[in-house]
């Protein structure tokens, strides 16, 4: 499995794409999250981004899923024919179809591809287009899931936006790579994690890599060594602080 990082911006860094994943695996792809800018960078970085099977949805904020209309058009205008698999939490369809109307009222009705929606609760369970997808709540400001992804036997944890509760810990336990928001570095405010949280996190979990992004702007420019000190304190797992278009093999 494969996880390139389209983009791991938060909402308003004017410097960052927004924090989006790029998974490839036996063959399948599955794009995470779908923000603002995240559509335009993932058709610049992916290989064949026409070949896409799949886009989920964590929650229905601008900077994971307002990207949806280019990506439609963008596949469109290429002639795409093959259907693709969209999921996300309950009203993704509806979603989808109001932002795609307000943007192009005639774009959904000339799409040469079918649409596939698959509509997710917490505690779910589903395989879309060939991968293993298992879900949970996350407390954020809007109803958001993370998602535990796998595939081939590998398996990626991906919390989306928001503070990790209890039901994430049992979703993400032994996962080969996590992938967490990390807003602030010690102090979670409401509906949004930390470094430090994040941290002690993984640590139970015993997750043996993790890659914080969506980090806040001033954290991103100024705090960063701040950042690796703290990730120094654990050893038993390895923290990645990555930029876009960076890879990892899991
Ligand atoms: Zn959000």
């Amino acid at each position: 499995m494969r996880c390139t990082f389209i983009g791991v911006g938060s909402a308003f860094d004017e410097t960052q794409t927004n924090t989006s994943l790029f998974i490839e695996a036996g063959g399948n792809s599955l794009l995470l999250d779908c923000g603002f800018n995240a559509a335009h960078n993932f058709v610049k970085l992916a290989e064949n981004p026409h070949k896409l099977d799949s886009v989920w949805i964590s929650h229905f904020h601008g900077d994971h899923f307002f990207g949806i209309p280019f990506l439609l058009g963008y596949l469109a205008s290429v002639g795409r024919v093959d259907e693709l698999a969209i999921c996300g939490p309950h009203g993704i369809q509806e979603k989808v179809c109001l932002l795609v109307n307000l943007a192009y009222p005639n774009l959904l009705s000339r799409l040469p591809f079918k649409i596939v929606f698959y509509v997710f609760s917490e505690h779910d369970n589903q395989i879309v287009a060939g991968f293993d997808l298992s879900t949970c709540i996350i407390d954020h400001s809007e109803y958001a899931l993370a998602v535990r992804v796998q595939s081939e036997g590998r398996s990626l944890f991906y919390s989306g936006d928001g503070k990790l509760v209890e039901s994430c810990m049992s979703l993400a336990q032994h996962a080969d790579f996590a992938v967490l928001e990390a807003y602030k570095f010690k102090d979670s405010i409401k509906g949004h994690s930390s470094v430090i949280s994040c941290l002690k996190f993984v640590d139970v979990a015993k997750i043996s890599r993790v890659a914080l992004v969506h980090l806040e702007p001033f954290m991103r420019t100024c705090k960063l060594a701040e950042v690796a000190e703290a990730a120094k304190l654990f050893t038993s797992f390895k923290v990645i602080l990555p930029e876009e278009n960076q890879y990892v093999d899991i």
